[in-house]
């Protein structure tokens, strides 16, 4: 079986539409340089072939590889439009998975939400593991596993769902949520 360049980068990435540039090892982590595939684009406001108008770069963490924290470093496309009279002027290119604003892939929110709602892992540890803030990983949590709580097949018989905000400690002692040994507990209520 042959695979053209692009795609072996997408088969090693797991990232349809992006290709690797550059692999290093930085302090014990792998940090991956990668860009999209899309050379040609059209103005979304007019549809003219777009213009380049330089890169910017943009570090996110992404999902554990080999053991070991990944760095995506993405080397964003900025474009412009030719046309004077169009009013989209200049854009930056925009990718699902990687989204703007994210300190993390939307695959690695994806594991984070999975490692605190399923394994039962405290949000603090998580983010520490991701090398984010508590506020990105809760809002993983919230953001991701939403859809999974208003899944009608995922709840059925339940009759009341909520986040709790405060979940016991060993011995019985209460701590607040954002405390590292308090992970969020999403409750149901059955009957
Ligand atoms: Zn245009």
């Amino acid at each position: 079986m042959h695979l053209e360049g692009s795609r072996v980068d997408a088969v090693l990435l797991g990232l349809d539409g992006f290709r690797l540039l550059a692999v290093r090892e930085v302090g014990g982590e792998v940090d991956l340089t990668v860009e999209t595939t899309a050379t040609v684009v059209g103005c979304g406001g007019c549809g003219v072939r777009a213009h380049s108008k330089g890169r910017k770069g943009v570090l996110v963490r992404d999902v554990d590889a080999f053991g070991r924290p990944v760095r995506l470093r993405w080397v964003k496309r900025r474009w412009r439009c030719p046309e004077p009279a169009c009013p989209v002027a200049t854009w930056t290119e925009q990718s699902t998975a990687i989204r703007p604003r994210r300190a993390m892939t939307e695959r690695a929110r994806g594991r984070a939400c999975r490692r605190v709602g399923r394994d039962g892992e405290s949000v603090a540890a998580v983010a520490r593991s991701f090398a984010v803030g508590w506020h990105q990983i809760m809002g993983a949590v919230l953001e991701v596993g939403a859809p999974l709580v208003d899944d009608a097949a995922r709840t059925n018989g339940v009759r009341a769902l909520g986040v709790d905000e405060t979940s016991c400690a060993p011995r019985g002692a209460v701590v607040p949520c954002g405390d590292e040994r308090a992970p969020p507990l999403v409750v149901a209520a059955t009957g």
